[in-house]
């Protein structure tokens, strides 16, 4: 038996998520027409519509916004001297939490990765470039994961910025091989910031 329409839509809705398999996206499909209330998924596409239509990309630092530039950049009191290198918006919130970083970002949104047919210009580091042409800024810190694609793209970003005279950092010591920064504890992720190493 075929499944009406709206749920056959549905169902390949869901499946577009990270994570989310071709039962699971059966799963959610159902409980959507079974068992929400009709003012709960009126809400649910409200915020799915919103967060496209009200969210934006920092021309910046490619942080997710509803302002333009971004709360961080436009921050007068932040140390304009420094730039942290994160791979998603998730990374700047788990180092925001620790209110101890005071430099700015720059968000990657994503990593090279070959085996996914991501390389270095799919994602935001043309745009790095071309912030690091102003000379206020003295130190990158690069704080993409330590998996294997987060240390490769490190070390791409490190050796794109060899001639240039600033101080390349990479966050390490305490953080979990193989972890994303945003499972890290604060105390580590601060440990990690504070022993940061140079790489050039
Ligand atoms: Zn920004």
């Amino acid at each position: 038996m075929q499944y009406p329409d709206s749920i056959s839509k549905l169902i390949e809705s869901f499946s577009k998520l990270p994570g989310i398999g071709p039962k699971s996206a059966e799963r959610l499909a159902f409980y959507v027409a079974n068992k929400m209330k009709e003012e709960d998924v009126l809400n649910f596409a409200k915020s799915l519509v919103a967060v496209k239509r009200e969210l934006m990309k920092c021309p910046i630092c490619g942080n997710l916004t509803d302002k333009n530039p971004c709360v961080i950049c436009r921050d007068t009191n932040r140390d304009k001297s420094i730039i942290a290198v994160v791979e998603e918006n998730k990374d700047v919130i788990a180092i925001e939490k620790m209110k101890e970083y005071r430099g700015l970002y720059h968000v990657l949104n994503g990593v090279i990765s070959p085996i996914n047919g991501v390389g270095p210009q799919d994602i935001n580091i043309p745009s790095l470039l071309e912030r690091l042409k102003n000379d206020e800024i003295k130190e990158v810190i690069l704080a993409t994961n330590t998996t294997i694609e987060g240390e490769s793209t490190a070390m791409y970003i490190a050796k794109l910025l060899e001639k240039i005279d600033i101080s390349v950092t990479r966050i390490a010591r305490g953080l979990p091989v193989g972890g994303g920064l945003e499972y890290a504890d604060e105390v580590t992720l601060l440990k990690a910031l504070e022993g940061r190493r140079e790489i050039k």
